[in-house]
């Protein structure tokens, strides 16, 4: 019998207090309205793919909630959806719950009422140890508001905490980048993702770049801030398992892991992405036609794939590559014009094959879309 595939679910809540000058998600400004709007059209969205019994069963392995800033919603309000949510699905009783949280939106009290309520992680965007990295990318907030959220966090009894920070800010140095990383670490969190900062298209960021009002990410710098964030926290008894992220052993996000593994998830909320199956599909990225199609008791899907085995085989490939112990072997295609691409990737030293697993090296990290296509 084929063994069943690990199944997440993840909740998109596309509401921020503000924008960041960086960010180029869909989102909306959160208000009291929009936070009725959403959690009733996302509890419609719910019990129809209950309805329709899609998981025929199977229990949620993960729930993620993330942003967006799932915290502009009032703790109690989380907790009550997880609840709602536990009453309707299967949840795996040792499944990892994680919450996403910007530190100035919550308190002790909202951090009590999660960790209560079976959330088990919480994913807080530090981004920064230094004050001055706030300021050209409108990142809201303070440091000590970062430190004092991971104190009620763990105040609160969670014991699972993952930080975020990128590098590459404007003005940011290979040094005040490695004080912030050693920095980071005297919180103690479980686990630490960080992210290069990329300009995108009709950002804030990318105005006031073209205006030369800020300088452009360095990319070589950028190279040598990676290879000094691995060997800070390697030294400091992290792992590196994927591109981004670094876990203390048996911490590695097991919600995250779906995406590179081959697993399943359902996505729920505005913009949010599934997998189910063999199917990809899509929410629609804006939340008043969200709410007034779930209001007609209308899925707000807007584009659904079904893809051949080729096409699974591919994207588990490509997403696959981005864990450091990389792909197994099953997955490359055997025939001989193939063989001969292998080999001369493994020639240029951008990939290694140990055992039955093929991987990135550090060189071939730099070049992933293009090696991950070559092997396709
Ligand atoms: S908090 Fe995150 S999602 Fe919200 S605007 Fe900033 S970067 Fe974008």
């Amino acid at each position: 019998m084929q063994q069943e595939r690990d199944i997440g679910l993840y909740l998109h809540v596309p509401l921020c207090r503000q924008r960041c000058h960086f960010c180029a998600f869909y989102l909306e400004i959160a208000t009291p309205a929009r936070i009725d709007a959403y959690l009733s059209a996302l509890e419609r969205e719910l019990a129809l793919y209950r309805q329709q019994n899609l998981l025929a069963g199977r229990a949620f392995q993960s729930i993620y909630f993330g942003g967006g800033t799932p915290t502009v919603i009032p703790g109690l309000r989380l907790a009550a959806l997880l609840g709602h949510i536990r009453n309707i699905y299967t949840v795996a009783p040792d499944a990892e719950v994680t919450v996403e949280a910007h530190p100035s939106t919550v308190t002790l009290a909202d951090l009590r009422a999660l960790a209560k309520s079976g959330f088990n992680r919480v994913s807080l965007g530090a981004e920064s140890m230094a004050p001055q990295d706030f300021i050209p990318i409108g990142r809201p907030g303070t440091v000590s508001e970062t430190e004092q959220a991971v104190e009620h966090a763990r105040t609160a009894g969670f014991s699972n905490i993952n930080l975020d920070l990128m590098y590459g800010l404007p003005g940011q140095s290979l040094v005040s980048w490695t004080t912030t990383v050693q920095s980071l670490l005297q919180l103690n969190p479980t686990h630490i993702s960080c992210y290069a900062l990329t300009v995108e298209d009709d950002t804030k960021l990318a105005h006031d770049i073209a205006r030369g009002l800020v300088p452009a990410p360095d990319e070589v710098l950028q190279v040598e801030m990676e290879a000094a964030a691995e060997t800070v926290l390697t030294q400091a008894g992290f792992t590196r398992y994927e591109v981004s992220n670094y876990a203390r052993p048996g911490y590695a996000c097991r919600h995250n892991l779906l995406y590179w593994t081959d697993g399943d998830y359902l996505g729920l909320g505005p913009s949010a992405q599934s997998y189910v199956a063999g199917c990809r599909f899509g929410n629609i990225a804006h939340l008043d036609t969200y709410t007034s199609q779930l209001e007609r008791n209308q899925l707000p899907v807007t584009d659904r794939q079904r893809l051949s085995v080729e096409d699974q085989r591919r994207d588990a490939l490509i997403f696959g590559l981005r864990l450091l112990n990389g792909v197994p072997n099953s997955l490359l295609a055997d025939e001989p014009g193939h063989r001969k691409i292998l080999a001369k990737l493994l020639a240029k030293g951008l990939i290694i094959q140990d055992g039955s697993r093929t991987r990135l090296t550090p060189l071939g990290r730099r070049f992933a879309d293009s090696v991950a296509s070559d092997l396709f």
